[in-house]
């Protein structure tokens, strides 16, 4: 078995090093951020295919990363729970190209103004601050490493046979990559008010994704804004439409922001790339979608490595 080394601790790394390691090689996680500071401890984080590319490849990726979720739903532990939610239309609206990645899909017919149309679906929500201390832990229990380290390039040459590449936005400088650019998004945190359903709006987008003991409320895409300062008007804009979607949180006090720039590009790379004697795997531009994709994008990537 090979050892290899990850690069990145987001969601998209720390499933890489799990399924590797399950794999039987020796697993080292290299990463300028640690966990709890990267842009997927902003996710809101609910299953949702949104700004990844192509259909094909994330359909498929998103079905079988629902599944894993909801079999980590099954343990307490996770911060994974499967909650019945509702996506809103201000138009008619077909089905999904991703509806064959849940298994029930069911129109719902009786929206009020502004909405016409409306789809209601069961859906893993992954609350963040539990689930990523959770993949450390099974890196950890499975014998590798997770260690702080800025790096100026891919680690390549002897003790590099393989490196996956899950810098995210990070691999602009890695792999030299301009096609992945950010879509800086904002969310809002505000009281558990007994809110259990998810809604979703894309138009905003607005989301309100409740978790156990607060509810994130989003939010918004602004493409190639690089800027990770809260922005206050913006913050109340969304908690407007916010209360607009579910009114029960107009009585939910604020509890914090934060800010995250997803790394966007035309299309999800995964693929292998031969660097002289370094096998380099990247998995990266997971767009709005990072979590989402992150066990059937983990799973090719182990596919690829091999052994
Ligand atoms: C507000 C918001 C809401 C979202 N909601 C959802 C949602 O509901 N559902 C969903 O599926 N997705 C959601 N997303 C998207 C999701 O967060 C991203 O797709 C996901 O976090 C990407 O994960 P990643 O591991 O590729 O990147 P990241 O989490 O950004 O991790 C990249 C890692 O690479 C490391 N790195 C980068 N450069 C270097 C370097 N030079 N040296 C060493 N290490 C480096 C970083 O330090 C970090 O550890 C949301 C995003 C935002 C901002």
């Amino acid at each position: 078995m090979d050892r290899v080394i990850v690069v990145g601790a987001g969601v998209v790394g720390l499933s890489c090093a799990v399924r590797l390691l399950e794999q039987g090689h020796r697993v080292d996680v290299l990463a300028r951020d640690l966990p709890l500071e990267t842009t997927s401890a902003a996710a809101a984080a609910l299953w949702y295919p949104y700004r990844a590319y192509p259909f094909d490849r994330v359909a498929a990726w998103s079905e079988e990363t629902y599944r894993e979720l909801a079999r980590l739903a099954g343990d307490g532990r996770t911060g994974v729970v499967m909650r019945q939610g509702t996506e809103v239309h201000r138009s008619r609206t077909a089905d999904p190209w991703w509806s064959t990645a849940v298994p029930v899909l069911t129109r719902v017919t009786t929206m009020a103004e502004p909405y016409v149309d409306a789809w209601s679906f069961e859906a893993p929500v992954v609350e963040m601050p539990i689930y990523l201390p959770w993949l450390v832990s099974r890196v950890e229990q499975l014998g590798g490493t997770l260690t702080r380290l800025a790096l100026s390039a891919l680690p390549e040459g002897p003790g590099a046979a393989v490196v996956v590449d899950a810098a995210g936005l990070g691999a602009r400088l890695l792999a030299e990559d301009g096609s992945v650019t950010p879509v800086r998004g904002q969310v809002v945190y505000v009281d558990q008010v007994g809110l259990d359903r998810w809604w979703l709006d894309e138009s905003g987008p607005t989301y309100v994704v409740p978790r156990s003991r607060d509810i994130v409320v989003g939010g918004s895409a602004d493409e190639g804004e690089w800027n990770r300062a809260r922005n206050p008007a913006l913050a109340q804009q969304i908690l407007a439409r916010a209360i607009e979607l579910v009114p029960e949180l107009c009585r939910a006090g604020v509890r914090g922001h934060k800010v995250g720039l997803r790394p966007t590009r035309p299309a999800v790379r995964l693929e292998l790339e031969q660097r002289r004697a370094t096998r380099v795997v990247h998995c990266y531009g997971h767009g709005g979608a990072g979590v989402t994709l992150s066990w059937g994008c983990a799973d090719e990537v182990a596919a690829l490595v091999g052994g």
